[in-house]
């Protein structure tokens, strides 16, 4: 039996649950169907069949596990540190254990590579390890010594918050939000994107397994419009984090209006990468080929604008038309995989209208362009370039979220700078130089919440993660985060040396 086979095979037992019983929520710790409730149909894009019937939650719904939220977060944020870190060690000692199942169902339900799916579902361990260490010192704060007062400050959790979470790693970026949130004291209603709603049910299991008390995590599905639009206008709900388009922190933004919200949004992005003459050539290629086409280029930070200094273009160009013909396009559970199919139809088809917007605007498709015909019924796009194209056309200006590469030519470092930062969005940049100067003048001017130099997308958990413009507000990762999901307390104490005002003696 071949590697994708007993994937097939393995993959198949792991989703009959989903399939011949409907996924509805998780509820006050219990998982529940509500009477009468709608479902959808929920398909996998690998071919469109049926992954399983999904309940479209109510106003009632999300209602209910704001309650049991806010009734639990009267005990969960006395919890002590030490006692929340070790429930969060539990919860990734179970994702380790489940990781194969949470990546072979991953794979199915948002067409990801098995390749990168596994890696997310340890990455997923790892987030919770990292802020489970934290808990202990979530409250700490600073000592502010004046002549006659000392301030110190304090951290305490908000209270019950909203996580919105999109299609494109759902696992992964469900734990990078919710793990700290736990680790700070908060209590969450998780709305998962409602067209990947499998591996949140799986999380939620986890929950219940590694010892959570009821209600500290609930997970409501159902579309954004309505379940994720209540979340955010819920007085329970103190703050809401959201993963997804910029149109959507903007209608979140009203919604939380009323009830004046703190949020925190990770949006779109239209990353650009500057590869200037001097750079790594062969580094800065097999960076730029996996920081777009890896993860299906559904990915927030990949480098979807190829900015390339005239020096070196017609090689560079050259050189990656060939790896982009080479990517190996396939079955997401196929181990040798590189790009699978997109998430679903809709979506599909978005990308696809971006290969005649690009004809029309006068680019060059120089690979791709077209549908993998020859693949069946999924969503499965050809890996595309799109050369001679400038920063004015949409194939440079607008988050395609597909495997799509448009390449623009710049000559000085004054206008890759211009180009960079010529964008809506300001999410990351990424830098491929030998000249130490250059890069740190690039770093400095370049309007991005993150740049990495000479290097694709390395993380590390303590540092902030986000993005500027319309790629959002705020900052997660390390304390970060807790800044977020806790207020600060300023406690003011007098020495007894000062003088104290006196009025009408
Ligand atoms: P989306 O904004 O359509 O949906 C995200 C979530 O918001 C879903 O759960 C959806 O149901 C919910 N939602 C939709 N309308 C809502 C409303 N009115 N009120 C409350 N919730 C609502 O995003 P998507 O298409 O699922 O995901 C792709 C997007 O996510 C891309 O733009 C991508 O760049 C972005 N993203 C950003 C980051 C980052 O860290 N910056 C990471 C991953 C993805």
């Amino acid at each position: 039996m071949s590697n994708f086979e007993r994937n097939t095979a393995k993959a198949a037992q792991y989703l009959t649950p989903f399939q011949t019983s409907t996924t509805g929520h998780f509820i006050g710790g219990q998982f529940e169907v509500p009477e009468n409730a709608k479902t959808y149909t929920n398909t996998t894009p690998v071919d469109q069949s049926e992954l399983g019937q999904v309940v479209e939650g109510t106003a009632a719904d999300v209602d209910r596990a704001c309650e049991a939220a806010e009734r639990a977060f009267a005990d969960w944020r006395d919890v002590s540190g030490a006692e929340r870190k070790k429930i969060l060690h539990h919860f990734a000692d179970k994702v380790v254990e489940r990781a194969e199942e949470i990546a072979l169902v991953e794979s199915m339900d948002c067409g990801q590579a098995i390749r990168f799916m596994k890696a997310a579902a340890i990455r997923g361990a790892a987030n919770f390890r990292f802020f489970a260490d934290k808990a202990p010192e979530a409250a700490n704060g600073m000592a502010l010594y004046q002549d006659d007062h000392t301030n110190y400050t304090m951290r305490y959790p908000i209270g019950p918050v909203g996580i919105i979470t999109p299609w494109n790693t759902p696992f992964m970026l469900s734990t990078w939000k919710i793990a700290p949130a736990l680790a700070a004291g908060c209590t969450v209603v998780h709305k998962p994107a409602e067209l990947t709603p499998l591996s949140a049910m799986l999380l939620a299991e986890i929950a219940k397994d590694a010892g959570l008390p009821d209600g500290v995590w609930n997970t409501v599905n159902g579309f954004g419009e309505v379940v994720g639009k209540r979340v955010t206008e819920h007085p329970a709900i103190k703050a809401v984090a959201l993963v997804g388009e910029s149109k959507t922190g903007s209608h979140i933004m009203r919604q939380g209006a009323d009830t004046l919200k703190r949020v925190h949004f990770e949006l779109g992005g239209k990353n650009p990468v500057i590869v200037f003459d001097d750079a790594d050539f062969e580094r800065a290629l097999d960076a730029v080929v996996f920081m777009i086409y890896s993860l299906n280029g559904q990915r927030c930070t990949s480098s979807s604008r190829l900015l390339i200094q005239s020096g070196i273009r017609d090689e560079f160009i050259a050189a990656l038309e060939q790896r982009v013909r080479n990517l190996r396009v396939g079955h997401p559970l196929d181990p040798q995989t590189e790009v699978g199919p997109l998430v679903h139809t809709g979506h599909f088809n978005k990308v696809m209208s971006y290969m005649d917007i690009a004809r029309e605007d006068g680019a060059t498709v120089a690979v791709g362009g077209e549908r993998r015909n020859d693949l069946g019924d999924g969503n499965y796009v050809a890996p595309t370039l799109f050369t001679n194209a400038d920063n004015s056309m949409r194939i440079a200006r607008e988050e395609i979220f597909g495997p799509v590469l448009t390449s623009i030519s710049f000559d000085s470092e004054q206008q890759a700078i211009e180009l960079a930062n010529d964008s809506e969005f300001g999410l990351a940049g990424y830098i491929w130089t030998e000249n130490t100067g250059r890069a740190m003048r690039m770093a400095r001017h370049v309007e991005a919440g993150m740049l990495w130099v000479n290097s694709e997308n390395n993380r590390n958990l303590p540092s902030p993660f986000g993005g500027v413009k319309m790629s959002g507000i705020g900052r997660d990762g390390g304390d970060y985060s807790f800044d977020f999901y806790m207020e600060t307390k300023n406690v003011c104490i007098a020495h007894g040396t000062h003088n104290v005002p006196v009025l009408g003696r």
